[in-house]
């Protein structure tokens, strides 16, 4: 078995919503930097993608949205289809850059496919608001949705997506709401306080597939303890009885106590322990196969960088020890270059994640959404909400 396959191309860059958008590409430009530095990425090729054929967009997407896409740099917005709004402008190769984004994700989907690797990481992908018909929240195409439409049709039957960004992954929601092949689990803040409003515990899936869509919605103010614990009362006993395939995970760091478009309060430290988590989980359920993206992520130089690098180091077993020195060679070009911004030292935040497990109790707010969660989706699949061994 090879060894991980990285997708990465700068040309990836180009999904670029402009101005003072803050889905910047700095912050995946400064992640790979940062990967480099530290030697994370040596003697690992990285796969150049191209851009998805548009019968890979159709899998998710209509026909006449792609058109719209296409012709929005002419028309200078859409509405109809989200374009040229404040959250999703229009902008030159709109429908270039956001195939290639997906292409990213495809090839990290048919690396996995053709038996070659175990785990694939895209981290310019995890686009997981777009719609069927429509962009929103920063995205344009459904990278997630089609990668995993495309594993459905080429070898895979049972595939668990899981998503840690702090918004809701309703667009991938949508997508498989009646599927029963694909379980989707989302742990974000609670729609009552942040866009896109969706994500309750109720929103559990349709016809046959009631049970294969999961909802954590946490209170804002959530850190790391908190969510590890919700986590880990949710997401191993669905994973250990839907036994899936592959396991997609879209690792959106908007969670970031930092972060300025959310209200979680997560470290580097606990995102590190995620994707460690993350990778435990895939060895112990599904396979070993592991497909991971990026997605939100909104303090670009402080924060996305460190996270991911973490992201791409654990997939690589390259794990990085949170003392880790940031190097001279990433933070002096920084340093040069935006002088107000005040740099982390190391690869922590000092944070030290140490959850107790959920015991059935009924403590705070995060127990609460812990057990509502679990009653609404458990007994589905023949779990006990209400028992904390399962
Ligand atoms: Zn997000």
């Amino acid at each position: 078995m090879g060894a991980p396959a990285v997708v990465w191309d700068s040309e990836l860059l180009g999904y670029d919503l402009g101005g003072e958008h803050p889905f910047n590409p700095v912050r995946l430009e400064l992640t790979i930097r940062l990967a480099n530095a530290l030697g994370v990425l040596d003697g690992v090729p990285l796969l150049r993608p191209e851009q998805a054929p548009e019968a890979e967009l159709e899998r998710v997407h209509t026909h006449e949205y792609l058109e719209a896409v296409k012709q929005a740099p002419m028309v200078g917005w859409d509405l109809e289809h989200g374009l040229g709004t404040t959250d999703n402008p229009v902008f030159d190769q709109m429908h270039s850059a956001s195939a290639l984004v997906v292409g990213s994700t495809l090839l990290a989907a048919e690396q996995l496919a053709s038996g070659s690797v175990t785990r694939a990481v895209s981290i310019a992908g995890g686009l997981h608001h777009a719609m069927r018909d429509h962009a929103a929240g920063f995205c344009v195409y459904n990278d997630c949705a089609v990668a995993i439409s495309w594993l459905l049709d080429n070898g895979f039957d049972r595939i668990a997506y899981v998503d840690t960004d702090v918004h809701h992954g309703d667009g991938v929601q949508a997508a498989f709401y009646d599927d029963p092949r694909v379980l989707t689990i989302s742990l974000h803040q609670s729609p009552l306080t942040l866009w896109p409003g969706t994500g309750a515990a109720t929103e559990i899936g349709a016809g046959s597939a009631q049970g294969y869509a999961v909802n954590v919605p946490l209170p804002p103010g959530t850190g790391d303890d908190g969510w590890l614990r919700a986590f880990h009362a949710v997401v191993p006993s669905l994973l250990a009885e839907f036994r899936p395939q592959v396991l997609v995970t879209q690792c959106g760091v908007d969670s970031h106590r930092e972060d300025p478009l959310a209200d979680l309060a997560l470290t580097v430290d606990g995102h590190r322990t995620i994707y460690r988590e993350l990778r435990g989980l895939a060895e112990a359920h599904a396979d070993g196969r592991w497909l991971a993206m990026g997605g939100g992520g909104y303090q670009l130089v402080r924060v996305v960088p460190r996270s991911w690098t973490h992201l791409i180091a654990t997939m690589l077993d390259r794990d990085v020890a949170p003392d880790t020195r940031l190097p001279a060679s990433w933070v002096d070009p920084l340093r040069a270059n935006a002088p107000s911004i005040q740099l982390p030292t190391t690869m922590s935040d000092g944070g030290t994640p140490e959850f107790q497990r959920w015991g059935g109790e009924l403590g705070d707010s995060v127990d609460r959404a812990i057990r509502e969660t679990r009653r609404a989706v458990f007994p589905l699949h023949g779990l006990d909400p209400d028992d904390p061994r399962d």
